[in-house]
């Protein structure tokens, strides 16, 4: 027998089993009127209401619906109204400036726009056939008691598009499928041993590959999931105290704040001795990993994965056989990767980048067929980090071979930046790098070399970096800008950004952070 697999499969568990516990607890601090909690019978019925809604508006099945929001009961409850019915969810990273949300609602061709009311205001120009904005249009969003027209449920289909920076200036839109979906919930939930006990909370965003398919995987077996809209270190251990969280992700970023906010906590670290926290994005320090253990009490779970891939590749946790091992020795081994998650094969070409092989891999990138041909070419992803594999089976991603910068867990392209300075009359030429960040991991730099004639002093860091902040998300942006007389190229004359970007990372083992 042959079912699809839908991602309304693990809603639809939670309705059956888990119908009357509380599944989701929304953010209290937020500018809509937040949900009461919402018993997982109850999500089942606001996505629904959302569906019926889409029908009732002649949204056909297949149709985009984009959502930018910070993270919400709304937004999460969504992902089923939306794509539990056969529309596709495009979730909208929140930081991203007015031009850039307009590119990826035009690209998508979503005809629904869904808005957080702090956002209305700023994206007001951008417009779809239907607009709303969250909580205040709520009793336009859904429509209560009315069954939705059903969906012949279809694996294949496209569940999400989310938009991801990479080596183009524009982001590409990652075609996920229900199937890529589910595989991934399914291994990455078994896996990091999600179970009916857990509490899971919020710390990822949700629009980053869909938090990383965890709402899909947490709703299955009836986790009660807490909402977080604004990553704070001291505000997650109050959460974690407050609502018995036992299982969170974020980047190597996230922790640092929650370890900070742990030397000013009073009393016993929440979650000790309880708590998981699954970490990816950048190669977390030794050190931070150790702490996870010796001064929050916390598990620590690294794993390695790309919005491309839903996103588990390997997983690095700690088994048995480093029961004994001192925290430190503990934390060296949790330094890598991970191994293979099931259903995964990992491989390296002779430059030494990373290939994957597995139904978590995307169907490709929404309406750009070659770039999709090329990221699957020869029946494997090319993931565009550079690692190595020991024998033992771990992978470590040392280097990336792909022109992104990483900066607090979320990807920028060197390229979108490069081409807003070169916008700016006074630049003649530009190399935009990434760069070690205690705070970030890694942080964008700008080498510059100015036009010939430019009036010494006209121009200056911060000027430069105001230009950017004007048309890009913040994070995107250069938080230094270095002058230079000419800038190193090879004969053809392409940038040797290995190069430019040595001598920042001199004495590191990795060129990544
Ligand atoms: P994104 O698609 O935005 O989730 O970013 C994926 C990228 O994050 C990967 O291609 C890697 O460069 C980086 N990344 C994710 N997890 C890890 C990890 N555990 N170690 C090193 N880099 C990572």
């Amino acid at each position: 027998m042959h079912v699809p697999l839908t991602i309304r499969d693990h809603l639809a568990r939670a309705e059956v089993v888990y119908g009357d516990r509380v599944g989701l607890i929304d953010e209290p601090d937020q500018p809509a009127p937040p949900l009461p909690d919402l018993t997982y019978r109850r999500l089942g019925e606001l996505a629904r209401a959302q569906a019926a809604r889409l029908d009732a508006l002649g949204v056909p099945q297949g149709a985009r619906v984009a959502i930018v929001s910070q993270n919400s009961a709304r937004m999460l409850a969504g992902f089923y109204g939306v794509a539990g019915w056969g529309r596709i969810y495009v979730p909208v990273n929140f930081r991203l400036q007015v031009e850039e949300v307009q590119y990826i609602v035009d690209h998508s061709g979503a005809t629904v726009l869904l808005v957080d009311e702090e956002l209305d205001g700023p994206l007001a120009s951008v417009q779809a056939d239907h607009r709303f904005v969250l909580g205040r249009d709520d009793g336009e969003l859904y429509l209560e008691g009315v069954e939705p027209e059903p969906w012949a449920p279809d694996e294949t289909a496209t569940a999400t598009i989310n938009y991801t920076s990479g080596t183009t200036a524009r982001p590409k839109g990652v075609q996920l499928t229900h199937r890529n979906l589910w595989v991934n919930a399914s291994v990455f939930g078994w896996q990091a041993g999600v179970n009916d006990r857990d509490t899971y909370l919020h710390t990822l965003p949700m629009f980053h590959c869909n938090g990383w398919g965890m709402p899909f995987a947490v709703s299955a077996m009836g986790v009660p999931q807490v909402v977080l809209r604004k990553v704070d270190g001291a505000e997650i251990l109050r959460r974690v105290e407050r609502h018995g969280v036992t299982l969170l992700c974020g980047a190597p970023a996230v922790v640092a704040m929650v370890l900070e906010a742990a030397q000013d906590w009073d009393g016993p670290i929440p979650g000790a001795g309880r708590t998981r926290m699954v970490v990816a994005g950048a190669p977390p320090p030794t050190a931070t990993i150790e702490k996870v253990e010796t001064v929050l009490g916390w598990e620590f779970i690294q794993i390695y994965g790309l919005t491309e891939t839903s996103p588990l590749l390997t997983m690095n946790r700690g088994r048995e056989e480093w029961d004994a091992l001192s925290p430190q020795e503990r934390a060296v081994r949790l330094g890598r990767a991970g191994v293979p998650a099931l259903g995964v094969t990992l491989d390296l070409d002779p430059e030494g980048e990373v290939l994957a092989r597995s139904n978590v891999v995307l169907e490709g990138y929404w309406e750009q067929p070659e770039a999709s041909a090329d990221a699957l070419e020869g029946g494997w992803f090319h993931t565009g980090d550079g690692g190595t594999i020991d024998a033992d089976g771990y992978l470590t991603i040392s280097d990336r071979k792909k022109d992104v910068i990483i900066s607090g867990g979320e990807n920028v392209s060197s390229i979108e930046v490069e081409d807003r300075l070169f916008s700016h009359p006074a630049v003649a030429e530009v190399a935009v790098i990434g760069v070690p960040d205690e705070k970030w991991g890694e942080t964008v730099k700008a080498l510059v070399v100015l036009a010939a004639g430019t009036p010494p002093g006209t121009v200056d860091e911060a000027a430069l970096i105001a230009w950017c902040r004007e048309a890009l998300a913040h994070y995107k942006c250069p938080t230094s800008v270095e002058f230079r007389d000419a800038l190193d190229r090879t004969a053809t004359g392409k940038l040797q950004k290995y190069k430019l970007r040595a001598p920042y990372w001199e004495g590191r083992a990795k060129m990544v952070n």
